[in-house]
């Protein structure tokens, strides 16, 4: 075999990123390619479909073509392209036609790839081809050069969309315990223009990055006493605020809050920060939600920490087919309320820190997440505001439901269940279904007297407890296999 070993696609890369600035300085957008053959590079070209008139002028179509013309042969055999971006399903096809022996990409294209992000044409069984394929190579590079091409761009950067409120920023000054500015994001495809924030602090190459999600009706403030003791382990904490909470844009209608939306917005979220050895804590309402992101993306988790929250047990049809026998699909069912479900308040926050919990909601118009709570629960909260429409919900999410449950079933890592008691929603017995689904079926840590927002009762306990159970053996950061 002649595949090049990892630090030549580093070295390629680089190639590849220095003809996406050219291509930048050109005033195209910054995307540049090489095509290297026995250790050689055979052509390099960035994009230009402004310069050429040209919309194929792709940076991989114009060195596939340079190539080609290099070697007098429009077969490529044996030769890898190396592009700063996924390509685009046009430049996917030449790619297959040229027979190149392998693609190397940087940054994942969530609007137009074709190497995985919107499809795949190279694991398009009923295509002819031979091209292998490797994705994240310098991602961070690639991203940083085309968000730095396109910021100075936007005439207004921070565009409100005509469905949707902002919380007046001076709501959020001066909440105690919080000094964490947040980044804010609103050109993930799925926001469709919508801006998330999110708190992002520490190294990006920490051992150990916190993804810490919560739900309705609390946001990225729940951690603030978690975070500290995660921040001086040298690790790296993530925690978005749901679009609808905390500081993040919020739709006027409860129809926008669809459980797939979220989920999506959160998927593309990791991919943008290309979150590594992630783990995931998860609270409450944000649960549901964030035990259905790993299956997407496996190789970027690395440890559990659950905390009053539940995994939404899947239809019965779909747990069925995606676990190998009848007594592993029944498993993961949650406890099932007999009869009419009772309607339901979220839980109260404690009231030391109410204030900081009714700041993201200045009127009823901000409040639409809050009374479509149960979106983000589907089977878990039937009882929760806006529950009434949530089979069709659970309907539709049965495919990433049943991954979960089968993703969690065959969970090799360290997990940390803790249970802040009294809870009526998230309380031993809706975490006892989540601790069968764990192969190791850790013990549940009961916090008494904590009650559902127990990281506001018992935050520095929870996170010394969970740094101890869940941080990498030998602490600087390991490169992932
Ligand atoms: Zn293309």
């Amino acid at each position: 075999m002649s595949a090049p070993s990892p630090p030549d696609d580093a070295h390629w890369m680089r190639e590849a990123l220095a003809a996406a600035r050219a291509a930048a300085a050109a005033g195209e957008v910054p995307v540049g390619a090489v095509v290297v053959k026995d250790g050689r590079c055979v052509a390099r070209a960035g994009n230009a479909p402004v310069a050429t008139h040209d919309p194929s002028a792709h940076a991989e179509m114009r060195a596939l073509r340079a190539a080609a013309q290099a070697l007098g042969n429009y077969r490529l055999d044996g030769c890898t392209l190396y592009v700063t971006l996924e390509p685009c399903p046009m430049c996917a096809g030449a790619m297959l036609h040229a027979r190149l022996a392998r693609v190397v990409y940087g940054a994942a294209d969530p609007r137009t790839g074709a190497a995985g992000s919107v499809l795949n044409l190279f694991a398009e069984p009923r295509l002819n081809h031979h091209t292998a394929v490797q994705g994240g190579v310098l991602a961070a590079d690639s991203a940083a050069l085309l968000h730095a091409f396109f910021k100075p761009r936007r005439a207004n950067p921070e565009p409100l969309r005509p469905d949707a409120l902002r919380t007046p920023a001076a709501r959020f000054a001066h909440l105690p315990g919080d000094p964490w500015p947040r980044h804010a994001v609103s050109d993930l495809p799925a926001l469709a223009g919508l801006r998330l924030r999110y708190l992002d602090e520490g190294p990006r190459q920490a051992p150990l990055t916190w993804l810490c999600l919560s739900g309705p009706p609390v946001w990225s403030h729940l951690w603030r006493h978690m975070i500290p003791a995660f921040l001086a382990a040298g690790h790296r904490v993530v925690a978005p605020d749901l679009i609808g909470l905390g500081q993040s844009d919020k739709p006027k209608k409860e129809l926008a809050h669809r459980f797939d939306w979220h989920r999506q917005v959160l998927l593309e979220l990791v991919e943008r920060l290309d979150l590594q050895r992630v783990a995931l804590a998860l609270h409450g309402t944000g649960g549901p939600l964030g035990l259905t992101l790993p299956p997407a993306a496996p190789a970027r988790y690395a440890a559990l920490l659950a905390i009053n929250t539940a995994l939404a047990p899947a239809p019965a049809s779909a747990a069925a087919a995606a676990a190998p026998n009848a007594e592993q699909a029944a498993a993961p069912a949650a406890p099932r309320q007999q009869g009419r479900p009772r309607r339901q308040r979220l839980p109260v926050p404690p009231a030391g820190a109410l204030a900081a919990y009714e700041a993201p909601f200045p009127d009823a118009g901000h409040r639409a997440a809050l009374r479509a709570a149960a979106q983000l629960a589907p089977g878990l909260g039937a009882a929760l505001p806006g529950g009434g429409a949530c089979a069709p919900t659970a309907d539709a999410m049965a495919p990433a439901l049943a991954a979960a449950c089968a993703f969690w079933q065959g969970w090799q890592g360290p997990a940390l269940l803790a249970c802040g008691t009294p809870d009526a929603l998230f309380g031993p017995a809706a975490m006892q279904a989540l601790q069968r689904l764990l192969p190791a079926q850790p013990p549940l840590w009961p916090l008494e007297g904590a009650g559902h927002y127990s990281p506001e009762q018992a935050g520095p306990a929870i996170a010394a407890h969970a740094l101890a159970c869940l941080s990498p053996a030998g602490g600087p950061a390991a490169e992932p296999a």
